[in-house]
């Protein structure tokens, strides 16, 4: 790996000291290059160097940028790009600094339940939602998802109430395509970002088809994927010519989990930011999948949503459901309208406690 400094960075700079400390017995080479601006100096580390410690050094004041060359993560790592990179979407701007919930049906069933979904998340100022027209299903017995016949209400619905975009999984390239479509008979009332779910997570066909669009694509963990599984999906879709992806955290299957529904993996949130540049996003939903009595009130699905946000997630995923009851999928696991106002109370709290841990962490 090579660190290169900001031009002009004194070689007696305190700070460069303490990296010389930190890093001395890994630097093969030291260069000093002439540029206009003043002298660029380069550190070339050996193999054996702690390739984490070294990618998170791009957010350093005196580093100019981290050259991974054997990197697989060419075009997601920290080292391949401004480490502040962030995502534009109409208004919507999603970077490692930014917080956007996406709450909403896991499953469209009734284009009334939309409509009280999206009218409540406006009325709380809330204006990203998710919802699920293509559905995939352990059983194929089961509901499978509106499909598209749902997609022109859904967004029509969408812009009545000003919800700027739609978290809604894809399971191929053609309901890229149907969305799409939808989205421009519509007069695009609403933008979508595309979902990757669990299963697909390593489907490189529909990685390469998500890659080939420009909408923001949202990438979940595969349930049984390393992170670096997971994160090589998501370098396919920003190979393929797509770098606005957001990746998620939605929990991993292990019978030690029980009785949740799956093992919450939220701790790796710091991880993710310090070998990408990509927005975190944590689905608590998916993650803990069951609805338990609570003892202080405040539910298990609660808990891991807060300590996903407090770890810095950029996003959260989240199933509520008018009528948890008759819900096609995951009734289960919903929250339901009335709880709206404490979820955003919650989040908002947890949002600025990370941020004062942040600060509280300074030097
Ligand atoms: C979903 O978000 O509705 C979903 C199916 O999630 P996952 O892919 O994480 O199971
Ligand atoms: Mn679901």
């Amino acid at each position: 790996m090579i660190i290169v400094f900001k031009p002009g960075t004194p070689t007696d700079h305190d700070g460069l000291d303490r990296l010389l400390r930190r890093f001395q017995d890994d630097i093969l080479h030291r260069a000093a290059l002439p540029t206009p601006q003043g002298e660029l100096l380069e550190w070339v580390l050996g193999e054996s160097v702690d390739t984490e410690a070294v990618s998170a050094l791009s957010h350093h004041p005196l580093v100019q940028t981290i050259i991974n060359p054997h990197s697989d993560l060419q075009h997601i790592g920290r080292q391949a790009s401004d480490a502040n990179q962030s995502i534009e979407a109409g208004a919507l701007s999603f970077s490692q600094n930014t917080f956007h919930p996406f709450l909403g049906l896991c499953a469209v069933d009734t284009v009334d339940h939309v409509d009280t979904v999206f009218g409540g998340l406006a009325a709380a100022g809330i204006h990203t939602a998710r919802m699920g027209a293509y559905k995939p299903r352990t059983s194929p017995h089961t509901f499978q998802g509106l499909g598209a016949a749902c997609l022109p209400s859904v967004f029509e619905r969408a812009g009545h109430h000003g919800i700027q975009m739609v978290a809604m999984e894809v399971m191929s390239a053609q309901h890229i395509l149907e969305i799409e479509h939808a989205l421009a008979l519509a007069g695009h009332p609403t933008q979508v970002m595309l979902q990757i779910g669990t299963r697909n997570c390593q489907n490189f066909e529909l990685l390469k088809a998500c890659g080939q669009t420009d909408q923001v694509v949202l990438l979940k963990r595969g349930f049984g994927n390393t992170l670096n599984e997971a994160l090589l999906a998501a370098e396919y879709i920003a190979k393929s010519g797509n770098p606005r992806v957001i990746f998620c955290l939605r929990g991993i299957k292990s019978h030690t989990a029980s009785p949740h529904r799956n093992l919450v993996d939220f701790s790796q949130i710091p991880v993710v930011k310090r070998l990408t540049h990509l927005p975190v996003c944590v689905d608590p939903s998916h993650a803990v999948g069951v609805a338990k009595p609570s003892i202080d009130g405040i539910t298990d699905i609660a808990h891991a949503m807060a300590q996903g946000i407090v770890a810095g997630a950029n996003m959260v995923l989240m199933d509520i459901h008018p009528d948890p009851e008759i819900a096609k999928v995951d009734g289960h696991q919903a929250f339901t309208m009335r709880h709206l106002p404490q979820l955003k109370a919650d989040m908002e709290h947890c949002r600025e406690t990370y941020l004062k841990r942040v600060a509280i962490w300074q030097d």
